[in-house]
């Protein structure tokens, strides 16, 4: 079969099949054909029992009778479709903010993530993230994203305390794959790295910066079609150098050198960073810099890269500078790469010192990092069987897209931001989001707030809030 590649490279050997059911823990064939077996078996049951409800009538959620005055919501308007019960079954992760839960949607069977997101209006901050995060939810369309399908109808304005979003569910992330004891290919940590940068791209051309990107924040199906998720910390760059950004992002041990010496502004080079990491966890299968302190990952950092020139440190604050001074000076030791495994042959090695570079400002970009001839086979295997930008017509020809690898059509507008004065006022703003929404043929969603698998579903998200360890502050 002729194929035209998208890469100046040769083709890939497609002889060698990617990963088929990253069940959560991994394991061998029979142990996730087993999972894969029951969650084909949970899924139906699910499927069943929606339709079994639905012929008594009884997960039709009938908002004015069955629930306590304060959860009331009006009875919708005449003509308008009554919004019907999801039924959530099991958690399947926590992000920053909030608590995810695999739900069966009973307006099709079909299986999606449900996402809380809680305390919406503790405070102006925290109501302003949220909408931030649904906002982004709402703007993303790219297939290295995840993106909302739905939005559950929120009740009344005066009861309106939570927020819950319907995303894609993915069966796996990289965290749990790298984990477990799956055997991880060069062309597995190509085709994984060249999606990160793929979706990292379209954020940072609608200039958002992630600043949480780590294994566990990297959803991939048992097809190993990876999609970036979990947006808590995310927000529009700041152009001007000048405004302080706040220093508790990213998890520690991805968490860029310049947020941890202290930088007052920042940009979509801390993402970079954590990319690098990740890649050096993929060929490592352990986590490159793993420190119990700040102070200590900053440690590893230079143990790797050297101590690096007064000139590199210029973003870090004073304390921080001093601190580094003051150590003895360390030589670089990038030949120690290498030794990660197998795959870390030159090509990957030689990447990965672009993306690992301490000054942000002489970091790679995602633009150039895609560009690299190590992600060229990564590109090929993507679309020639991966993607939904290509396709194959019936004689077997795959006709490729004209662009690999999209930008955003614009950036996200954070504007709106700025006229939110109180936590009232974000509220209608956001009811008002929702609602407009909404505004689609398809039955609106909502929860039965007196269901039992709902009431642990709401305890769960109070209890595991996600703390970030801070960077240091006394460098002293
Ligand atoms: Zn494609």
């Amino acid at each position: 079969m002729a194929v035209v590649g998208p890469t100046r490279h040769s083709r890939v050997s497609m002889s060698m099949p990617l990963m088929q059911g990253a069940a959560p823990g991994g394991g061998s064939a029979a142990a996730v054909a087993a999972a894969a077996a029951a969650a084909a078996n949970q899924h139906h049951q699910a499927i069943l029992h929606a339709a079994a409800a639905a012929s008594q009538n009884t997960y039709f959620h009938t908002p004015h009778a069955a629930l306590p005055p304060t959860h009331q919501a009006p009875a919708p308007p005449a003509g308008q479709q009554q919004p019907q019960d999801v039924q959530p079954d099991r958690p399947i992760g926590y992000g920053a903010f909030g608590v995810v839960w695999a739900v069966t949607d009973p307006r099709d069977g079909r299986r999606v993530a449900l996402k809380k997101l809680p305390n919406v209006f503790q405070s102006l901050v925290s109501s302003k993230r949220v909408f931030r995060e649904l906002k982004m939810l709402c703007f993303f369309k790219h297939e290295n994203v995840l993106s909302a399908l739905d939005i559950l109808q929120p009740p009344h304005l005066d009861f309106f305390q939570e927020i819950y979003v319907i995303t894609e569910l993915l069966q796996s992330d990289l965290h749990k794959i790298i984990v477990s004891p799956q055997h991880l290919s060069a062309d597995h940590i190509k085709v994984f790295l060249y999606q990160i940068l793929r979706g990292l791209k379209y954020l940072h051309s609608a200039r958002i910066l992630h600043r949480d990107i780590k294994p566990g924040n990297l959803l991939v199906n048992s097809n190993c079609v990876l999609k970036i998720c979990d947006f808590g910390l995310a927000r529009v760059e700041e152009p001007d150098r000048s405004r302080h950004m706040t220093q508790e992002v990213v998890t520690q041990y991805y968490r860029a050198p310049e947020i941890l010496m202290g930088a007052r502004h920042y940009s979509a080079a801390v993402d970079v960073w954590s990319v690098g990491c990740i890649f050096g966890e993929l060929l490592g299968r352990r986590i490159l810099f793993q420190a119990q302190s700040p102070i200590q990952q900053l440690e590893l950092i230079t143990d790797l890269l050297g101590t690096p020139a007064l000139d590199d440190m210029r973003h870090a604050c004073e304390g921080a500078r001093a601190h580094m001074l003051r150590r003895p000076q360390r030589p670089p030791s990038l030949t120690a790469l290498y030794t990660l495994s197998a795959q870390a042959t030159h090509e990957a090695v030689h990447l990965l010192c672009q993306m690992l570079v301490f000054d942000p400002d002489k970091r790679i970009s995602v633009v150039d990092a895609l560009a690299h001839p190590y992600l060229d086979e990564g590109r090929l295997r993507y679309h020639s069987c991966m993607c939904k930008c290509c396709y194959t017509t019936p004689a077997g020809l795959r006709q490729y897209t004209s662009d690999f690898e999209p930008a955003a059509p614009l950036p996200f507008d954070d504007h709106w931001e700025k006229n939110l004065k109180s936590v009232q006022q974000v509220k209608e703003e956001m009811h008002k989001f929702i609602s407009d929404q909404l505004n689609t043929s398809r039955v609106p969603l909502c929860i039965n707030p007196q269901s039992a698998a709902f009431k642990s579903f709401a305890s769960s998200a109070v209890a595991h809030p996600c703390e970030l360890p801070p960077s240091p502050r006394n460098w002293e």
